[in-house]
């Protein structure tokens, strides 16, 4: 079971998934992309690269510190990008999501399926399991 409009980024306002009961969480845009439900979002944490493969890892409230070139961010990526994070005044409203191949800082809410149309983003989530699992 894939999430709502496939996979949504989201700022630090908003909790990631945890466990699975929220999974599929929906999300109602208007036409100018505006999510009316706030209550009710949840990041995906379950995201994939279609370029490069990787599962996208995610980081709250850093910045990556300079930008990466293609090598170094492949290299930084493999390490989960230690050694290249800062916690600063302007990244605490925001989330770092990263493949091997991308970098997206989010601070609001981000449609996968919509932002497409806006870059080469190429990812999506990978499912989830339909139902929670119970503690046992
Ligand atoms: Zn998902
Ligand atoms: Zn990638």
């Amino acid at each position: 079971m894939k999430c709502s409009e496939d996979g949504l980024l989201v700022g630090m306002a908003h909790p990631m998934m945890r466990g699975e009961e929220r999974a599929v969480t929906r999300v109602v845009t208007d036409r100018a992309g505006v999510v009316l439900n706030l209550e009710d979002v949840r990041g995906c944490n379950r995201l994939s690269c279609e370029q490069c493969g990787s599962p996208v890892l995610f980081f709250d409230a850093v910045l990556l510190q300079g930008s990466l070139s293609r090598e170094a961010l492949r290299k930084a990526y493999d390490v989960r990008f230690r050694g290249s994070l800062v916690a600063s005044e302007r990244s605490a409203e925001y989330r770092l999501y990263a493949c091997r191949c991308r970098v997206k800082m989010v601070k609001s809410v981000r449609v996968l399926a919509e932002e497409r149309y806006d870059s080469d983003l190429d990812w999506s989530c990978r499912g989830h399991h339909a139902r929670p699992v119970s503690p046992s």
